[in-house]
């Protein structure tokens, strides 16, 4: 049976909300940033992505592309109100929602007899009409694929791919399009030959597993569509947390110190991609020494600094007497989201 899944992603989510709650700045180039020489842009509108803004992009490098830009900093908990608004459009649809973000989220709409274009085109219809923003929707049989659609008619339109188009759509397509290639695997499978699905689909899963290993596997599968992974409904998760085994242990604090920081940027990414509609509640480091002794230390905060982790692993690593360290973690212990309740948001009319 043949899935059909639904990747709704909002056109310049949180510069839409701005030109939303100021009507002055729309037909504006208009972004969501730090101004100042540190500053990065967040989100650009479309007028402002003409002169070559983006995300991404520091403040004052947009300003010189586009002197009359508007910068106007991020007011997350507006975004997040307008977010669940937008998720309570989703679950008159289906309760198989995985948010991505607070602007992008899968739907399972497999239970549904109508067709996948005539669904996404009312949802999008239903937050245009009640949020007033737009959305963009990829209709396909599986999450990758409903990803790469998404992104095909932005802004404000959609795409949609069935079972028997999709080794067609495979051949040409870049294999920058596939989720997870990055621009250093785009460089290394160009130096091999690869620029599409289609070169990649030559390739045996024995050979991309011995170049980009376990990843090389799901790349065999990923470049021909194919993707079995179910919409994952968010359960409330309580906490996320990266680790490392060395090599060798590690008998110094020195040595310790940028891999616990390494950790500390992957667990915020994972926290910022899929979890940024809830707060952090704490910050743990956990260390596993040589004997395999083992100790964790909490502390309540919920901005986690590189500073924060560095004096918690002191501690644990005091504690464990100075022993060499045979495994080092990091992680974010996430605050209960219940905290505000769509129920209290939208009340039953
Ligand atoms: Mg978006």
């Amino acid at each position: 049976m043949s899935r059909m899944i639904v990747h709704l992603d909002m056109d310049c989510f949180y510069a839409a909300v701005e030109e939303l709650d100021h009507p002055e700045y729309r037909g504006k180039p208009l972004a969501v940033g730090g101004e100042g020489r540190r500053g990065v842009l967040t989100t650009a509108n479309y007028e402002a992505r003409q002169y070559g803004c983006h995300s991404a992009m520091p403040g004052f490098k947009a300003k010189e592309c586009c002197p009359h830009l508007i910068i106007v900093p991020p007011r997350f908990e507006r975004y997040k109100e307008i977010s669940l608004k937008v998720r309570s459009i989703f679950q008159r649809f289906t309760d198989q929602i995985e948010p991505l973000s607070l602007d992008e989220a899968y739907l399972d709409l497999s239970h549904w007899q109508t067709d996948g274009a005539t669904l996404a085109r009312e949802i999008r219809a239903q937050i245009a009409e009640e949020v007033k923003i737009t959305a963009s929707a990829g209709i396909a049989p599986n999450k990758l694929l409903a990803k790469i659609c998404s992104d095909w008619e932005k802004p404000n339109g959609q795409f949609s791919l069935s079972e028997n188009e999709v080794n067609h759509f495979m051949l040409d397509l870049p294999v920058a399009k596939l989720s997870g290639v990055g621009r250093k695997m785009q460089a290394s499978l160009e130096a091999i030959g690869i620029e599409t699905c289609g070169q990649m689909q030559e390739v045996s899963k024995f050979v991309l597993a011995e170049r980009f290993g376990k990843w090389g596997v799901e790349l065999y599968d990923r470049c021909r569509g194919i993707d079995h992974r179910p919409v994952e409904v968010q359960r409330t998760r309580k906490s996320i947390s990266k680790e490392r085994t060395f090599m060798e242990d590690v008998s110094t604090f020195e040595m310790l110190t940028p891999t616990a920081c390494q950790l500390l940027e992957a667990v915020r990414d994972v926290f910022e991609r899929r979890y940024s509609d809830r707060q952090v509640r704490s910050l743990v480091v956990k260390l596993k020494f040589h004997d395999f002794g083992r100790t964790s230390i909490e502390r309540v905060t919920a901005h986690p600094s590189p500073e924060l982790v560095e004096s918690l692993l002191r501690e644990a690593w005091e504690r464990g007497e100075k022993k060499a360290v045979r495994l080092l973690g990091v992680g974010f212990r996430l605050a209960d989201p219940e905290a505000i309740s769509q129920s209290e948001l939208f009340p039953d009319p």
